[in-house]
């Protein structure tokens, strides 16, 4: 196969920023993104606020002049490219693309969730991908999502809603009554144990099991429209506290859905850091946020679906190309699946390999994994390996024990759906999956710089 190794013209662009800066950015956008439902919303106003112009699948692609833009689709997922100047037939000869997900595991709320019990007010919940139950316990958690509203003219729309005013809790078993915990350690049942105490039931007005009406009335307040206008709900439940930073130097960040919300702001910080350097190479960035990688990626809007290589070939197409320039252009694109990784844990140092131990604030780690669980190759590896020294970016390696089953993300999925050669690459972070999680302050900058300098790359893969 061929592959060059990228000579990025960006070296000498000035694209680097502060890590302090870049660090408080991130924590400002994971607070602002409770959802993936909000993570979109706030990925589309860092990107209207820099010029980008919202573009919908059902407008004439072939209308739109050079520029910047994105598009949504089902309020989780968010693609954003740049169309080149030019408009010759051979205009797109290539893509560089960053992949991350919008999504994080979490407890969502069922569809007829308000119920009563022993005196108590409670929802019930459904538990979303790979959750560290016990990190949810004891936790002031909020409620988030979308609603559908029905307008005054009669059409339907979606809005954001997030319950500011109601704090609840899923309260651990007192020790006194649960004296093996401390051996046996904690079991959850996933039905019985995880419903948060809304309140307490007032006995003057009792409510019968499974009613949606209750949260109608809330999200109605808060989004100032009335009751019988909310149709319908999505809610999901996030801790309350802010993310910050931490260690004697401001060297940690202690965040909820570090895993993908960091990567999904790298990707984009890199994307606005480098989109206007429009050349004539006729390679065009792309930043993918999928829904649903929790999950599988298996929906209509997930890393699996039709909606990557809709946009890539209707972008090759209403630029003047073929459907056999698409085809080349794919051949001549590269993609990096941007995902969280593990840094070593102090406490459980056997769980990790002994010769790939990440740290945090070492830098991006490049994931590899015989079994194709991360899509990375020999000539991905060292195409990312090598753009990291041309950017100055110190670069580290992973690879899961052998003997523990390994972990995936969106790269062997967009690298087969595709046929692009892909690399996985994350910042290294403790308590993946957890309601709240760890990383280093230093390491948003660095990613930030390598997939800048990424999506400046030319000669990566053929010519
Ligand atoms: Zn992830």
């Amino acid at each position: 196969m061929s592959m060059t190794i990228p000579d990025p013209a960006s070296t000498s662009l000035s694209i680097d920023r502060d890590a302090d800066q870049t660090c408080s950015d991130l924590l400002h956008f994971i607070d602002a993104s409770p959802t993936p439902y909000h993570a979109v919303a706030s990925s589309a106003a860092l990107l209207g606020a820099a010029g980008f112009t919202a573009v919908s699948a059902s407008d004439d692609f072939a209308a739109l002049a050079a520029g910047a833009y994105y598009t949504t689709v089902s309020d989780g997922t968010l693609l954003a490219f740049v169309r080149p100047r030019k408009a010759r037939a051979d205009t797109i000869r290539g893509f560089r693309i960053v992949g991350a997900h919008t999504d994080s595991p979490n407890l969502r709320i069922k569809p007829r969730p308000v119920y009563e019990k022993v005196g108590y007010l409670q929802l019930g919940v459904e538990v979303y991908g790979g959750v560290l139950l016990n990190s949810w316990l004891d936790r002031d958690l909020r409620l988030s999502g979308r609603v559908m509203v029905r307008g005054d003219d009669g059409r339907l729309g979606s809005r954001l809603v997030s319950l500011q005013q109601l704090t609840m809790r899923i309260p651990q078993l007192a020790i006194h009554l649960d004296r093996e915990v401390g051996e046996k350690g904690l079991v959850l049942n996933r039905q019985e144990h995880l419903a948060p105490i809304l309140g307490l039931a007032d006995p003057k007005s009792p409510r019968s099991g499974g009613e949606i009406q209750l949260l109608h009335e809330l999200c109605a307040k808060e989004l100032g429209v009335f009751t019988q206008q909310i149709v319908g709900l999505e809610l999901m439940l996030h801790d309350s506290q802010p993310a910050t930073r931490a260690g004697l130097n401001q060297e940690l960040l202690l965040a909820p859905r570090l895993d993908n919300l960091a990567m999904c702001h790298a990707g984009l910080s890199a994307l606005l850091r480098t989109f206007q350097q429009d050349d004539d190479s006729g390679i065009v960035p792309v930043v993918a946020l999928f829904d649903h990688e929790e999950v599988g990626s298996s929906s209509d809007h997930g890393a699996q679906s039709a909606q990557l290589p809709r946009l890539l070939e209707r972008l090759v197409l209403s630029t003047g190309g073929s459907r056999e320039s698409y085809h080349q252009a794919l051949s001549r694109s590269l993609c990096v699946s941007a995902d969280m990784a593990h840094s070593v844990h102090p406490n459980y140092v056997d769980r990790h390999e002994p010769n790939h131990r990440p740290v945090l604030n070492g830098g991006p780690v490049v994931k590899h994994n015989s079994q194709q669980r991360y899509a990375t190759s020999l000539p991905t590896a060292v195409a990312i390996l090598e753009l990291g020294q041309n950017a100055g970016v110190a670069m580290q390696e992973y690879v899961h024990r052998t003997d523990l089953p390994c972990g995936s993300t969106i790269g062997p999925i967009v690298s087969t759906l595709m046929g692009i050669p892909t690399v996985d690459v994350g910042s290294p972070m403790l308590s993946m999956h957890s309601a709240r999680e760890l990383a280093g302050a230093a390491d948003p900058e660095k990613m930030t710089r390598l997939l800048a300098h990424f999506l400046l790359s030319r000669n990566l893969v053929g010519k």
